[in-house]
């Protein structure tokens, strides 16, 4: 029987063509198929590398099929390298899947390490570098975006954010609302491209200048994590909720009724009611 193939999970350029490592470009060559979020886009890169190995695509909508045919592939003992449009797979890129899948599989999962626009733009920001907190790309429904700014608005650490330019002004607008005007910001856009900025400010100041100029190109926000004072109004916050939800125990409702009624009276989920409770009782 053949010995198991290896799934390489390889970085590739967030814009500049020279940020990929030789051995990611050699990994790349001799590998026996490439499984690229967008074969058209991967094209280029490979190209520019003088790189000829076959492509198959892999991405969201056909990850369920096509992840099975390459778990086959590196089960007959074929390497796979698979990349998605820019920066590392996985990191709001297709690509968890497949490793998930491969590893419940027992075959070898390794990564070729590169360019990334979150750790790259976080390590320029000027902002704390202790602890930080990806959060990617926010949910567009309403609801769900509000659940997450609660759950991270008391975070200690600084936050990092994904968006596309033409919803950055929403998105800062919301993040001054939940996190506060005032939070230190940094908006790092297009990295390693010919128009790199970083623009070191307040999210209100973020906001007001790209209220001015049309964002244009790719964007990554970085946030200043909560100081003692938001940490404080978070705390108030979990105290109201506290005092809710014990009104409604007194009043004879079960735990999963108070929770629920409590979430519905805040407009938050029931799950971070439910941590909010769980760490009230302790
Ligand atoms: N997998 C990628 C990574 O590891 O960074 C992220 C892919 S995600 C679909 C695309 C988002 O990443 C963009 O909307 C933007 O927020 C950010 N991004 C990618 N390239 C960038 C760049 N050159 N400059 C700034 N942000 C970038």
């Amino acid at each position: 029987m053949a010995e198991t193939g290896t799934l390489y999970l390889c970085a590739t350029p967030i814009g500049n063509l020279g940020d990929i490592t030789y051995r990611a470009v050699e990994t790349l060559r001799t590998a026996d198929v490439i499984a690229a979020e967008d074969t058209r886009h991967t094209r280029g890169l490979l190209a520019h590398y003088d790189i000829h190995t076959p492509m198959t695509s892999y991405h969201e909508h056909n990850k369920d099929e096509k992840g099975a045919e390459l778990i086959a592939r590196m089960q007959a003992g074929e390497t796979v390298v698979c990349v998605s449009d820019a920066g590392l797979p996985g990191i709001a890129d297709p690509g968890a899947d497949l490793a998930r899948r491969a590893i419940v599989e027992g075959i070898a999962v390794t990564p070729l390490p590169g360019a990334n626009a979150a750790l790259s733009a976080l390590i320029c920001a000027g902002l704390p570098l202790e602890g930080f907190t990806f959060v990617g790309f926010l949910p567009r429904k309403e609801k769900k975006r509000r659940e997450v700014l609660t759950r991270v608005a008391a975070y200690p650490e600084t936050l990092i954010f994904y968006e596309a330019p033409h919803r950055l002004r929403e998105t800062l607008a919301v993040l001054a609302e939940a996190l506060g005007a005032e939070r230190r910001a940094c908006a790092a856009r297009e990295l390693t491209k010919k128009f790199e900025e970083f623009r070191r400010m307040t999210l209100g100041e973020l906001l007001a200048h790209y209220r001015e100029s049309e964002p244009r190109g790719e964007f990554v926000l970085i946030v200043a994590g909560a100081d003692e004072s938001t940490a404080a109004a978070a705390d108030a916050a979990a105290e109201t909720l506290m005092e809710r939800y014990e009104a409604h125990i007194a009043a004879g409702l079960d735990k999963k009724e108070a929770m629920r009624r409590t979430a519905q009276e805040l407009g938050i989920s029931r799950r971070d009611v439910y941590q909010a409770v769980l760490a009230g009782e302790r």
